[in-house]
């Protein structure tokens, strides 16, 4: 799988144990370990082993086999009852920070811990949704 992973890439690194990690998982196309900063006990990010910068470019294989290993973690979380948040960030913009595909799981066992969302909701009307609508079909 190394040959998917790129020189420089601080998740790349981790992936071939160049710097340390604590590791929860993997498998042979995913790597799951703790966050260095968490957001809340138990923050882990899932990370494909193939350098790609967004979520849009990592190649169906490998996203078929991440989900799995992000529900596996989190249900070994003790959050089945739904106490999380499964983000992926893409850009700068959205947040994103690190140039390697990954997966948050964060723990919200209550309202005090974990991800502080701001979710800045809109008003449209039904034609302008339409419209959004006809966009983005026409070029599935
Ligand atoms: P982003 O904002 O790109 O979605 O999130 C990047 C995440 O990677 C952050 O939550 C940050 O704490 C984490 N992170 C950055 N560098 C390292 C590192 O060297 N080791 C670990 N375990 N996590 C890291
Ligand atoms: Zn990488």
């Amino acid at each position: 799988m190394t040959k998917h992973l790129t020189e420089n890439c601080i998740f790349c690194k981790i992936i071939r144990g160049e710097i340390p990690s604590h590791k929860v998982a993997e498998t042979e196309k995913s790597y799951c370990f703790l966050d260095i900063n968490p957001l809340s006990e138990g923050h882990c990010l899932v990370i494909p082993k193939y350098h790609a910068e967004y979520f849009h470019l990592v190649p169906d294989e490998y996203l078929a086999d991440i989900l799995p290993l992000a529900r596996k973690v989190a249900l070994a979380s003790g959050l089945a009852d739904g106490q999380y948040n499964l983000l992926q960030n893409n850009g700068p913009m959205a947040h994103q920070q690190v140039f390697h595909v990954h997966f948050h799981i964060i723990p919200k066992p209550n309202p005090e811990q974990g991800l502080k969302v701001g979710w800045p909701m809109q008003k449209v009307e039904q034609n302008d949704l339409k419209a959004t609508l006809d966009r983005i079909k026409e070029k599935l």
